[in-house]
């Protein structure tokens, strides 16, 4: 059905009872105040038997009401109030929440409401901020309330060409969870309810959230490398994560950020992909190195690469605003392929080619890039993720000796604080710089126009912008 055709009816309804309604209709409201004030304190778990419970009552009310009214205009209020719920309430997911405080009309509804807002994935280009209800907090579990999350590029390729890490047609094997559900998976916050069997994490506490979700019983689970898992998944892409006034995650995932600026512990989770893909592509002090793209992980990887003593640190990156923020970020020579080739002047730099090449921006041309900017016996970090195949010849890897090794994240579940804890401290003793990278910060309600449509748009000198819920 469609909610017009409801809200139509219940309209036709609720005027056919208006005809009759008594006198008095400030006595109406406020026995209707007290009466769903009432029905709050003793609400029953399950919201949609609320929601239902709730029209129906207003609807039973109505029925009493006797016939004669001077009061047209406040019968019209109620009545647009109604059909104004009506939409709302049908517009949420069936058992996930009620209607809650954008029902700004609806007098009583915000003593009930325990809702929240939520930027939630109904599947491509499809991102909806809606009232849900908070998940509740678990034994073993931490509720969060978000100072910052930032948008990925992951999650731009969610909305381009999605679902792909968001679980579309099935449940997500550990998580339980499907689309629509609360993306957001780079975020900070401050602990603000805790389960009952936690004790290393109290009420209070800064934390950023290390995403990975893992099964913890397959090999590589067994082997305590739980990002490899092979049911692996991120909270805020295959369960509801941190664009979200607040977000309950297991309390193994909160790190701490000691004293750093809550809102930087954001940046943890990018950082950590980039210090975890230097870690993987075994950097070493003085090994010339080479970046393909520096967007938002382009960026933390020359910090992470800078950090590791690597250089010269050359990037590659089409828009101007980019290559500034690369060189800030410690790029030492920067090239831009639509000038020059960029192979080319890799090799005017470095003699037979880098000793590592990073790529980060993940198309075709990237990827072959990346392969023959290496010296023979060179190595290529992917740390991309391909939105399509690619054309590759792989004799380029064979008959020079080159090696090629992907990194998709970084240590998780109860290793959750291993590369997270070093991104804070490098963060805290100025490493790792927050500054280039945030290029702005907006709110909840504007995370498609002021978010997503900023970041994949080609003109647009976004990096990483922040959702401040
Ligand atoms: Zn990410
Ligand atoms: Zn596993």
């Amino acid at each position: 059905m469609s909610s017009e055709a409801l809200s139509g009816a219940k309209s036709l309804d609720i005027s056919e009872r208006g005809a009759e309604r008594p006198a008095n209709s400030e006595v109406l409201s406020e026995a209707k105040n007290l009466d769903i004030g009432e029905r709050g304190a003793e609400r029953p778990a399950n919201s949609e038997v609320l929601s239902e419970a709730k029209n129906l009552d207003i609807g039973e009310r109505g029925a009493e009401r006797p016939a004669n009214s001077e009061d047209d205009n406040r019968f019209l209020a109620i009545n647009q109030t109604i059909s104004y719920i009506g939409p709302n309430y049908l517009k949420i997911p069936a058992g996930d929440s009620r209607p809650g405080k954008h029902s700004s009309g609806y007098t009583g509804a915000s003593s009930i409401s325990v809702c929240m807002d939520a930027a939630r994935y109904y599947g491509q280009e499809d991102i909806r901020v809606e009232d849900v209800e908070p998940d509740a907090v678990g034994p073993e579990e931490v509720r969060i309330d978000v100072e910052a999350c930032g948008i990925c590029g992951s999650d731009l390729h969610e909305y381009t060409a999605g679902p792909i890490f968001v679980p579309g047609d099935a449940p997500h094997p550990v998580s339980g969870a499907q689309a629509p559900l609360t993306m957001g998976h780079e975020f900070s916050g401050t602990i603000s309810e805790v389960g009952s069997e936690v004790t290393d994490l109290s009420e209070g506490d800064a934390v950023a959230v290390n995403p990975i979700i893992y099964c913890g019983e397959c090999p590589r689970c067994e082997a305590g490398e739980y990002h490899r898992c092979e049911s692996l998944g991120f909270t805020g892409l295959a369960s509801n994560g941190g664009f979200a006034e607040n977000v309950v995650v297991d309390a193994e995932q909160a790190v701490p950020l000691g004293d750093m600026p809550v809102e930087h512990g954001a940046l943890v989770e990018p950082l950590a992909v980039a210090l975890h893909a230097a870690r993987v592509a075994d950097v070493s002090p003085g090994d010339s190195v080479a970046v393909f793209g520096s967007g938002p992980i382009g960026l933390c990887q020359i910090q992470a690469l800078r950090a590791a003593g690597a250089g010269p640190i050359i990037v590659s990156e089409p828009r101007d605003r980019r290559r500034e923020r690369a060189e800030a970020c410690g790029a030492d020579v920067l090239i831009d392929p639509t000038e020059e080739d960029a192979l080319e002047a890799i090799r005017a730099e470095t003699g037979e080619g880098v000793d590592i090449a990073f790529d980060v921006a993940g198309v075709e041309a990237t990827y072959n890039q990346a392969i023959n900017s290496t010296r023979p016996g060179g190595r290529v970090a992917e740390v991309s993720i391909f939105e399509e195949g690619v054309e590759t010849q792989p004799n380029d890897l064979v008959i020079p000796e080159r090696s090629i090794v992907g990194s998709i994240a970084y240590q998780g579940g109860p290793r959750s604080a291993e590369e997270f804890g070093m991104v804070i401290d490098m963060l805290e003793d100025g490493r790792f710089d927050p500054d280039p990278l945030i290029t702005d910060r907006i709110e909840l309600d504007d995370i498609t126009d002021e978010g997503f449509e900023r970041l994949i748009d080609p003109d647009s000198d976004q990096v990483k912008i922040l959702v401040k819920p």
